[in-house]
């Protein structure tokens, strides 16, 4: 038997159904409205991966490093494919499907697919919310649904959290339940008790048409508060609720819509309607004894309940045992940490981060990424997919997007923290949050469907970790990123070698040159131009070439007005294709196989000389109105053939090259192997580009998460090139320097002194400590060499 209907559930039924359908069962026995339903077994489960063929290979794939995020997606990756790869035997398909048919009503039921996982809602580890829900499914996608309920057994966060909570990902099965869609005409949740102090009030929340707008926050919904003992209502707050979620008849899928004006601040739910939701509180709380936290649905005047859990949020006083929870804890109730308001907090969270405790443990981590740009902070999230919706950023907000773009810096800038989906420490997100000292968490692989709308998140950029609720909840301390340099602390080092600073965006110039850096290390004018929003071709075409020089010239003005008289290092133009292809005119960029192996950095200059030029002439400008600390960079060059084709145009638009500083970056072993040949062309200094000298010294992909364990700077390989080049600098009089995201790092810092480095470039937030870094290293050298 592959299905067992849910009638014939119970709760001693978990090692076959899961806790969704358990509980589902159990209520459906104890006489409440339970929408009809079956559940498609744990046995169903293991008996397709065993007659697959696939369980050891899907159990050997889970023996990774749950801390290490490639492996984690590889790992999800891989049970997927196993699982959606393999076919389900007929007869089990035939059984799901003619089980669908016989739940009574139409042919084309709309069910609700969910998973319901063996270990899930267990006392001490909820798992509530890892595993996937479809909502509004129909016959031809039914199957394939329960399968994907299957592989969402091994999400990466159920795989971490498993791996947290030492449950043996072999012992954990899951279910799936169908059941019957309520087409609300009203919806919402329900406290039993009330979810702080477990006082004896019901809390009700209520909103138009379907639930997932009140679960999600979308909306702010109705809030009445009855006693439960004589169930008079106490207090009832009406809302404006502007929107609600709706079936869409044609398609099934669920949709937004405006509310109609009339009905915006009406009371949703009727005296007689909130008498038959008390009434069935009281019994779900005594079925089970224990507060309940109950998702209802009404249509068509009939209460539905769609799922009940415990309340997991009631602050316990020592020495009451769970029996006797509601109970006393009203007596002694005091209001605890968070009011009746957090009620609707708790309820909008419970579906999509699960039902898990308040503590500060790492259960409320909801995802990790890459911790890019340091700080803890706490905000709203706000989950960003289209351009046309950062003007809903408001101040105090998390953005949550796949990945940042240069048109979202006015946006990046009002957050309070920053999470993406993609990208690595030297993304576009990483190097803009860091600038504007805005804590970021990127990488996460999914938090733009992980997080939802509204909800409170702590973020913390150091580590890498997003956690469900505020960091006054949590008992974590919010800091800002820029501790280190601010005034109170001790006063600079004074260190031989130069400790500068990278800047990327003239708006970070003021707060770059306030760390006290010995000058700009590198200067990135691609995010200036990135920021125009059309490519530089198309914004000569419409604006004309001396409108676009003199962006340049204004963006690197900034900065070298704010470090003057220190040096500023500038560099020419490099972005890749695909970041021009996202720009207005970007059409016209070639489609490109390898983006990071293609038309960028002086290769492209050299090719398209129309534009490389209005670059030259706004450093000439600029040279010509006094800033004589302004130098000039050439990126990604390989040989001497390339400094002297950029030379010769330099010369071109009126630069003396004998006059001005100017130099190139080392960023691929050709340049390092030719530092000799570059020298000879009279250049002022070589700078290492570790992030990309990295990448293809190791052919590591830098921005590519499955590879990101590999990408490792300090590499012997990686090492021994700049080692080389900087001792060869060293006999012939070129300054070295290190503007890479390595420079940041205690022990290439410590490597780079000891060879005999220039200069260190960092980013702002690392500068005080690589100044200090720089300082004992140096210390010790002199101690070392008079011992
Ligand atoms: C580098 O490659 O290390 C570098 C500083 O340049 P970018 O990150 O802009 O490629
Ligand atoms: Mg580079």
């Amino acid at each position: 038997m592959a299905v067992l209907w849910l009638d014939d559930v119970s709760a001693d039924d978990l090692e076959t159904v899961g806790g969704k359908a358990a509980s589902l069962g159990e209520l459906t026995g104890a006489g409440l409205p339970v929408p009809p339903g079956f559940v498609v077994t744990a046995g169903t489960y293991r008996t397709f991966i065993e007659e697959a063929g696939i369980d050891e290979e899907l159990f050997a794939a889970m023996e990774i490093d749950p801390e290490d995020s490639a492996e984690l997606k590889a790992a999800e990756e891989t049970a997927r494919e196993l699982i959606l790869g393999a076919d389900l035997p007929e007869s089990v398909a035939d059984e799901i499907l003619e089980a669908y048919r016989s739940m009574g009503g139409e042919e084309e039921a709309f069910v609700a697919v969910r998973s319901s996982a063996t270990a899930e809602d267990l006392p001490d580890a909820s798992f509530a919310g890892q595993q996937e829900t479809f909502l509004n499914v129909r016959e031809e996608v039914l199957v394939q649904r329960v399968k994907e309920c299957w592989a969402s057994l091994f999400s990466q966060r159920a795989i971490y959290y498993r791996q947290q909570k030492g449950f043996p990902h072999d012992e954990v099965d899951i279910a799936v339940v169908v059941q019957r869609m309520v087409d609300a005409d009203k919806s919402g949740v329900m406290f039993t008790s009330h979810p702080s102090t477990g006082e004896p009030r019901i809390i009700v929340e209520a909103a138009w048409g379907l639930g997932e707008a009140v679960v999600s926050g979308s909306v702010s919904p109705d809030n009445y508060v009855v006693d439960r003992e004589t169930a008079t209502v106490e207090e009832v707050t009406i809302a404006d609720k502007k929107v609600m979620m709706e079936k869409d008849p044609e398609t099934g899928e669920t949709v937004e819509r405006d509310v109609e004006e009339d009905r915006r601040e009406k009371r949703v739910l009727s005296d007689g309607e909130i008498e038959r939701l008390v009434e069935l509180g009281r019994l779900v709380e005594d079925h089970y004894d224990t507060p309940q936290d109950v998702e209802w649905a009404i249509y068509d005047g009939d209460v539905y309940m769609l799922q009940s859990r415990p309340i997991t949020t009631i602050s316990e006083p020592a020495g009451v045992d769970d029996r006797d929870r509601a109970g006393d804890v009203a007596e002694e109730a005091t209001g605890g940490p968070g009011s009746a308001g957090n009620a609707g907090s708790a309820g909008k969270t419970s579906e999509a981060a699960g039902a898990t405790d308040g503590g500060n443990g790492d259960d409320d981590v909801l995802l990790r990424g890459l911790g890019a740009s340091p700080g803890i902070v706490s905000g709203t999230v706000r989950v960003v997919t289209k351009l046309d919706h950062l003007d809903q950023v408001a101040e105090g907000d998390v953005i949550v997007t796949e990945m940042t773009m240069p048109d979202m810096v006015p946006a990046m800038k009002r957050a309070v923290g920053i999470v993406t989906d993609e990208g690595g420490m030297t993304s576009h997100a990483a190097i803009v949050s860091r600038e504007l000292g805005v804590p970021a968490v990127v990488g996460t692989g999914s938090a733009t469907r992980t997080l939802e709308d509204g909800m409170t998140v702590t973020i913390d950029g150091d580590k890498g970790t997003i956690r469900r609720g505020s960091a006054a909840e949590r008992g974590i301390e919010e800091h800002e990123p820029v501790e280190a340099m601010r005034p109170e602390t001790p006063v600079k080092p004074m260190t031989a070698t130069e400790v500068k600073v990278n800047v990327s965006i003239p708006e970070a110039a003021e707060r770059a040159a306030a760390t006290g850096a010995d000058g700009v290390g590198l200067l990135r004018i691609e995010h200036m131009v990135l920021s125009l929003g059309r490519t530089p071709a198309k914004y000569i075409a419409d604006e004309g070439a001396d409108a676009y020089v003199q962006e340049l010239v204004d963006g690197m003005r900034t900065v070298a007005e704010e470090f003057y008289p220190r040096p500023v290092r500038a560099r020419t133009l490099d972005a890749p294709t695909d970041e021009f292809r996202e720009l207005e005119g970007g059409e016209d960029e070639p489609a490109e196989h390898n983006p990071m192996l293609g038309w960028r950095g002086i290769r492209r200059s050299l090719d398209k000389t129309d534009v490389f030029e209005k670059e030259l002439r706004a450093f000439r400008e600029l040279w010509e109105m006094g800033y004589d600390n302004l130098e000039l960079m050439l990126p990604l060059v390989n040989d001497a053939e390339d400094v002297r084709r950029a030379k010769s145009i330099m010369r071109d638009v009126g630069i003396d090259v004998d006059k001005r500083r100017w130099g190139v970056m080392i960023e691929t072993p050709a340049s390092a192997l030719a530092i000799e040949d570059l020298a000879a062309e009279d250049i002022d200094f070589a700078s290492f580009g570790t992030n990309d000298l990295t990448q293809y010294t190791l052919a590591v992909d830098r921005n590519n998460s499955n590879v990101a364990g590999r990408f490792d700077e300090l590499h012997p390989a990686v090492l021994e090139l700049i080692a080389e080049v900087v001792g060869t600098c060293r006999e012939l009089d070129v300054d070295t320097s290190i503007c890479g995201q390595a420079a940041s790092k205690p022990a290439m810092v410590d490597f780079l002194v000891e060879e005999g480095i220039t200069s260190i470039s960092a980013n702002i937030d690392a500068v005080r400590d690589v100044q200090h870094e720089v300082k004992r290293t140096e210390q010790k050298l002199v101690l070392d060499s008079v011992r």
